[in-house]
């Protein structure tokens, strides 16, 4: 069946299939500009990762749970016009998290631990490979980075050495730290991006320098907040959403693009955006964009880790932890390992845990305490709903066990019947459209990998672009709106 879809007022037609943040942000952004816009998303509700729960009186964000370069949330809500301080509150954490290792020790992300000497000669270094690439990186699609640099930036090449290495970020850290705590604790921001410390380039140094420079930060009433606002923005500047809807096929037809929908209707636009996981859309509805052995080099990088995310209601507060908390496996090693190598999950694994009723108290009931719990999982794992259940029911026995000095009870047994819920790699895949539930698409386990990711155009197709966490630049909050700002700028009718 056919729908005639395009406008006659001089307008352009734009689709965009996910209403993740990326691809509500392109929207926007679109919007903004002129454009007829239509997001197709095939869930019930706008925000893609960005998901909440709510039971027996608790909150629990489901998805991201830490906001960095909360001035480019700023930036998107400028281009509407709008001042983001009256769409959301922001609040920056004393604390980006709280970690804690077997044997007592206790450190705070906190300014004293920014100013550490031997920390910040780290983030002196950081300083300089952002100082030379960050711009590019971030604002630009590798095939453009040139235009980041001018005359007046040419002393930042003095830099040059620090990103044109061969070394990983464990070897870059081990070159200014001496604690092996602080190493495993710098090590961990790999997993910002779902990848190994070990094989993750050095340049990713920079992501803890952002993270001190421009703070951490949680949104009063939730990260999903974020997804909530830009879709009430978008909405109220025209974006038109249309909710279970989901993009089944494409095919380009002169100068236009065909999108046929899960009912068979197909709709004419002048533009596509897709914000679904380029390797998953590629294999699927965008099938007939790209050749055949495209599709099989999209799926031969390693995948990004995937996660074990567990919600947790207790009656009570939990003694010295955090809003956020890390509590470190004695071998972090041997944990990479069984993520990667052996794809499975790990015996003794670092744990992740949030607790945003430390920052609003309206996200737990009174003395209650609203426990997220995140294990890294290897994408594409496939266990049963039982085996999954009897992992994390070990993972938090062992927990009180592993870290005497904390008081900790057993979270699973403790937590109030009807607030325990898993959801697993397999449920992000379904619920995502991603591949295998990897988090990030690729693992950033190489220059390629890390720095030419799916880019946000597709050669010789015109007006089909891509948004979101599998492309450039990345994955995590800020990243997907600079991917939405390129995609925007760059939709050329
Ligand atoms: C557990 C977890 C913790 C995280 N922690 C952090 C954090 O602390 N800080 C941070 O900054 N980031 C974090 N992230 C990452 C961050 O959430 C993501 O990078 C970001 O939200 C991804 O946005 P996106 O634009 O790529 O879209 P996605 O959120 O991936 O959304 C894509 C949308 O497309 C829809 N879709 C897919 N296929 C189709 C189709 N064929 N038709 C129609 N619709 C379709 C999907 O239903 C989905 O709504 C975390 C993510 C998770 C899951």
């Amino acid at each position: 069946m056919f729908k005639p879809n395009r406008s006659n007022q001089g307008k352009k037609a734009v689709v965009v299939v996910g209403a993740g943040l990326g691809g509500m942000a392109a929207a926007l952004r679109l919007a903004c500009a002129g454009h007829r816009v239509e997001v197709w998303e095939k869930n019930a509700a706008p925000g893609g990762k960005l998901q909440e729960r709510r039971e027996a009186g608790f909150r629990w964000d489901l998805g991201p749970s830490l906001l960095t370069m909360p001035h480019v949330l700023d930036a998107l809500f400028a281009t509407a016009g709008e001042k983001r301080e009256d769409w959301l509150t922001l609040e920056r954490l004393p604390s980006a998290c709280r970690y804690f290792w077997g044997d007592g020790t206790t450190l705070d992300e906190d300014a004293p631990f920014w100013a550490r000497p031997d920390v910040a000669r780290f983030l002196a270094h950081a300083e300089g490979i952002d100082a030379l690439s960050g711009e590019a990186f971030l604002h630009y699609p590798p095939a453009e980075f040139w235009r980041a640099f001018t005359w007046r930036n040419l002393a930042h090449l003095r830099h040059l050495p620090k990103v044109m290495n061969c070394r990983t970020l464990e070897e870059e850290i081990a070159r200014h730290i001496a604690d092996p705590k602080v190493r495993q604790l710098f090590a961990r921001f790999a997993t910002y991006n779902g990848s190994h410390p070990a094989r993750t380039p050095a340049t990713f140094s920079i992501i803890p320098y952002i993270e001190a420079r421009y703070g951490a930060w949680y949104v009063r009433g939730g990260m999903a907040a974020i997804g909530a606002a830009v879709h009430r923005l978008a909405e109220a500047r025209g974006v038109r959403f249309r909710f279970g809807t989901e993009a089944r096929s494409w095919r380009k037809e002169g100068g236009e693009h065909l999108v046929e929908d899960g009912a068979g209707t197909a709709s004419r636009f002048d533009a596509v955006i897709c914000n679904q996981d380029v390797l998953q859309a590629s294999q699927g509805w965008l099938r007939a964009a790209f050749a055949e052995r495209e599709k099989a080099a999209l799926l031969r990088p390693a995948l990004s880790t995937s996660a074990l995310v567990v919600t947790l209601g207790l009656a009570r507060r939990l003694p010295h932890i955090g809003h956020h908390s890390i509590f470190f496996s004695s071998d972090y090693a041997a944990e990479f390992a069984a993520l990667f190598d052996r794809k499975t999950l790990p015996e003794e694994p670092t744990v992740y845990l949030a607790s945003t009723c430390r920052t609003d108290p309206a996200d737990a009931p009174p003395g209650g305490e609203n426990v997220f719990l995140l294990v890294n999982a290897p994408a594409a794992s496939a266990l049963s709903p039982a085996e999954t259940e009897a992992y994390v029911a070990r993972v938090c026995a062992a927990l009180p066990g592993r870290f005497p000095r904390l008081a900790l009870p057993d979270l699973w047994r403790e937590a109030i019947p009807g607030t325990r819920q898993i959801f697993t790699p397999a449920d992000f895949a379904r619920r995502d459209g991603s591949r295998g539930g990897a988090l990030y698409g690729w693992a950033s386990h190489s220059l390629r990998t890390a720095f030419l990711r799916p880019p946000i155009s597709r050669r010789g197709v015109a007006r089909l672009h891509f948004v979101g966490g599998t492309t450039h630049p990345g994955g995590g909050i800020p990243l997907v709106l600079l991917s939405a700002n390129m995609v925007a700028e760059r939709v050329d009718f």
